[in-house]
């Protein structure tokens, strides 16, 4: 298995040369040259398999420069008890035909942690295997939870730094204080003045800088990206797709062979991209559910075919999805123009000179084969959130509730649907709390104390992750304005 740029660049790279990359040199997205598919024996054959097995299985198509026990190495690591004390991922079917996957059990409660407690393990093998000497830092723009997860991934790996840059308006306290309060020799955290697609553009800004690079590469360094859009990050999220199809099929909640749907909530469409890759390679989905919040760029876009940025950013109660430019949606594109990099490249230019682009009809017929999409305002998400506890003792995080919300709305409930829940509602308390017991009881608190009055009025523990995390020690506290974030990855670069 090779890979090559959406933009029509990089033929024939390696999978350890596109994780090391990150980006494609024409800035497009690496994909896979040749379709992977998994035939229905072989699925079969998941149905009841551990996370592990599944995981190496579906790996090894298309990590093809690694050999077995090399995968099998990565995913052991990953997924380990010490990182995922209640296993990498729970399956919870929460009524006839409607289950959550739960993916935020991980070491820093959201559903990052699947891609990126293995990212590093790829990259530090595929470092080895390459030759590669430079030093690597790896730089990225979070909204929030990838920011974390991509600390906590890569912190003190040896050879490799990583930086984030994290929107000063937009994450809660929380989210804020595990990023601030990281622990590593080889990690630095800078507030951006400005939201994340601020932060996002500007991190794509010196990816996209060749005079920068060339400099880098005279003194044997190198960029790389956690974020999405690295090929390393979207292929361990195929992995848990085929994991929920063999538990439903194990549990006796479908039959083999059965389709089901999936509704993602959505961001930077890299989750939902990743069960579109399982459904291609032979797993029974017949719907891909995208759901957004109030920044529904992406479901106008799946239900229009017209892509158009020029809209109000809204911040929302789910601020993992407050986004206005979802890269990962370049890999859907190129498929439904049957990989016609230079149409690809027409409509990102478009994109990047007036914020908006349209596919042919063609196009969006064959999305509209696989995709479904709408989108659940905050509201609704409150009432969605007060709903699942009254009605499953079940609580649900705003981002896992813009899924649900939009699934009640979306789905005609003529197949087994799974929500996919991408955070743990702790790390969102204060949302949570004041959509299930109202606002008095979280006036003037602190999230720490939210958290642990949540906890006691619900019965769910507080994450292990989570706690004490009010009492550590402010480790980062400077925040800069968009222009000076590639003068700060500079200095950090450069160890000034
Ligand atoms: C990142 C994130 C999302 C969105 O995922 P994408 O892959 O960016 O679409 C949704 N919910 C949470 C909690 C997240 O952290």
């Amino acid at each position: 298995m090779t890979y090559a740029s959406t933009r029509g660049g990089d033929k024939g790279t390696s999978f350890s040369k596109a994780v090391i990359k990150g980006l494609a040199s024409d800035g497009g997205l690496f994909v896979p040259e040749e379709e992977v598919f998994f035939t229905p024996k072989e699925i079969k054959g998941m149905c009841g398999a551990d996370y592990e097995d599944i995981a190496a299985l579906v790996i090894s198509r298309y990590a093809t420069d690694f050999d077995a026990n090399e995968i099998r190495d990565c995913v052991v690591k990953a997924y380990s008890a010490e990182k995922f004390p209640e296993g990498p991922c729970r399956l919870r079917t929460l009524d006839d035909g409607f289950s959550v996957l739960e993916l935020w059990h991980g070491p820093t409660c959201a559903f990052k942690d699947m891609a990126l407690q293995i990212l590093p393990l790829f990259m530090t093998k595929a470092v080895e295997k390459c030759g590669e000497s430079k030093e690597i830092t790896i730089l990225t723009a979070t909204s929030g939870d990838t920011g974390k997860a991509a600390l906590e991934g890569f912190r003190d790996v040896p050879g490799i730094k990583i930086m984030v840059f994290y929107p000063s308006e937009g994450v809660s306290e929380t989210q804020k204080l595990q990023m601030v309060t990281q622990l590593g020799n080889n990690v630095n955290v800078v507030a951006i003045e400005g939201n994340f697609d601020n932060a996002q553009t500007g991190v794509k800004k010196i990816f996209s800088d060749r005079d920068f690079a060339a400099k880098l590469q005279k003194d044997g360094k190198m960029l790389s990206s956690a974020n999405s859009i690295n090929w390393g990050r979207l292929l361990p999220q195929i992995v848990y797709y085929f994991y929920s199809y063999s538990v439903l099929v194990s549990e006796g909640s479908i039959s083999f062979g059965e389709k089901i749907d999936f509704c993602v909530p959505t961001g930077n469409f890299g989750d939902i991209l990743a069960c579109y890759y399982a459904k291609k390679a032979g797993l029974p989905v017949e719907k891909i559910i995208c759901a957004c919040n109030e920044n529904n760029v992406v479901a106008d876009f799946l239900a229009t075919g017209v892509y158009d940025k020029n809209r109000e950013f809204v911040m929302t109660t789910s601020p993992a999805m407050d986004i206005l430019v979802s890269s990962n949606l370049e890999r859907l594109i190129y498929d439904a123009l049957d990989k016609d990099s230079s149409a690809v490249s027409d409509l990102m230019g478009k994109l990047s000179s007036c914020g908006k682009y349209e596919i042919p009809r063609e196009a969006l017929a064959k999305i509209k084969e696989d995709f479904l999409s709408g989108s659940s305002g905050q509201d609704e998400v409150a009432e969605t959130i007060g709903e699942m506890y009254r009605k499953y003792g079940y609580l649900a995080d705003p981002h896992t509730a813009v899924g649900i919300g939009v699934c009640e709305k979306v789905s005609d409930r003529s197949r087994h649907c799974v929500c996919v829940s991408t955070a743990s509602p702790f790390k969102f308390n204060r949302s949570v709390a004041v959509s299930i017991f109202g606002g008095e009881i979280t006036e003037d608190m602190d999230e720490d104390r939210i958290s642990h009055i949540l906890s006691d009025k619900t019965g769910a523990p507080v994450p292990s992750p989570l706690r004490e995390l009010f009492s550590r020690e402010i480790r980062f506290k400077k925040t800069v304005e968009p222009e000076k974030m590639q003068e700060t990855a500079e200095d950090f670069i450069y160890d000034r």
